[in-house]
């Protein structure tokens, strides 16, 4: 087995990383429960998990990525905000991994799912995977993301939790099974997965968007390929100031 993800239709094409601009831009911040060197290191294996370059962590008011030039992984930037992963409950190197392993998701799946919630859902999905495959323990991360309250942007911590909960068993199924365990591979159990919880998203999604999306207009744009930009026409003006949609990957 690989030791990346065996994310092969990108590797051959990708420069090795060599995290140099981790070092720099958030030591104004102390703390025991989070460090520096946790979030490289969290970094680090997510990218690797991946196969895809290591980019440079910025302070940003959300834990979030920026996937920039969607035709290469160069460019990317994460955010990090270690007042909100505190305030989430995060705490530790595990959790921290799977943390940045949903936003390197995120920067893997660029467009593929036009829907916020499902790209949210693949991500999470992908945190347990990675967990399943090399026995990170999740039980942190899993109860933080799990305990969230829905949003236009991210589906409830339930649904998220049964996707985090999913990845690990198919990672887990496939490697008993003696199966290599590929993005591709698991696209296609998490399209399953998506279509057999299709109605309880739907629910879920009823009851969070009546609150949130009251008197917003549904952006005309939102879905095309490669138009990333707030879902709705709201005020905000994109990717890096919005507070209530898709743009800045919010956890
Ligand atoms: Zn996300």
């Amino acid at each position: 087995m690989n030791d990346n993800f065996g994310f092969n239709h990108f590797d051959s094409s990708v420069p090795g990383a060599d995290g140099q601009n981790l070092n720099t831009p958030y030591q104004d911040f102390n703390s025991t429960s989070i460090t520096d060197e946790m979030v490289i290191s969290a970094v680090q294996k997510a990218c690797g998990f991946f196969g895809i370059p290591e980019v440079p962590v910025v302070n940003a008011q959300g834990t979030c990525v920026w996937s920039n030039d969607p035709s290469t992984y160069d460019d990317d930037v994460l955010g990090f905000n270690r007042q909100e992963l505190m305030s989430m409950g995060i705490s530790g190197e595990d959790s921290l991994a799977l943390v940045y392993t949903h936003e390197c998701a995120h920067r893997t799946l660029q467009n593929i799912y036009a829907d916020d919630w499902e790209e949210e859902l693949a991500c999470d999905f992908f945190a347990g995977v990675h967990a399943g495959m090399r026995g990170i323990n999740m039980a942190n991360f899993e109860a933080a993301t799990g305990d969230t309250s829905g949003s236009v942007s991210h589906p409830s911590g339930a649904l998220r939790a049964d996707f985090i909960e999913y990845g690990r068993e198919i990672a887990k199924e496939m490697m008993d099974r003696g199966m290599e365990v590929t993005y591709e591979g698991c696209i296609a159990r998490l399209n399953e997965h998506l279509h057999d919880k299709d109605e309880l998203i739907t629910e879920y999604r009823a009851h969070v968007l009546s609150d949130e999306t009251e008197g917003m207009e549904r952006h005309p744009n939102k879905g095309v390929k490669g138009y990333k930009v707030c879902a709705t026409s709201h005020g905000c003006s994109g990717a890096t100031d919005c507070d209530a949609a898709y743009g800045a990957y919010h956890r």
